[in-house]
């Protein structure tokens, strides 16, 4: 099982917005600087751990929330981003892009 991220890419294009904001990773606009044109991450395996939300699980959270749980909780928070920022869709195209749906 692992966390179903839709690659909108609302949270790396918002990272002040993020508890874990990390000033090294700003290109200055509050996008990340890993962010590519196509919505990835040129960092993907290497990313931080608060960007990989299942290692972050299994480093700090196994026995203190369960794995669904702790998806439900990033789930609502993805979509309060989305809502937020109005980024949310850019998944959803690239998903009917790439033929996901
Ligand atoms: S906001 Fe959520 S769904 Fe969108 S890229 Fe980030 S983790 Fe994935
Ligand atoms: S390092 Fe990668 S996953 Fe993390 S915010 Fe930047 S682009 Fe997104």
């Amino acid at each position: 099982m692992s966390f179903d991220c839709d690659r909108c890419g609302a949270c790396c294009r918002n990272i002040r917005l993020s508890v874990f904001y990390d000033e090294e990773l700003d290109r200055g606009d509050g996008v990340c600087k890993h962010l590519t044109e196509e919505n990835l991450c040129d960092i993907y395996k290497t990313r931080p751990l608060f960007c990989n939300i299942d290692a972050y699980y299994e480093d700090y959270l196994t026995d203190k929330i369960s794995r669904e749980d702790f998806y439900k909780i990033n789930h609502e928070a993805c979509e309060r981003l989305k809502n937020l920022t109005g980024q949310g869709n850019r998944g959803i195209f690239r998903r009917v892009k790439l033929g996901a749906e």
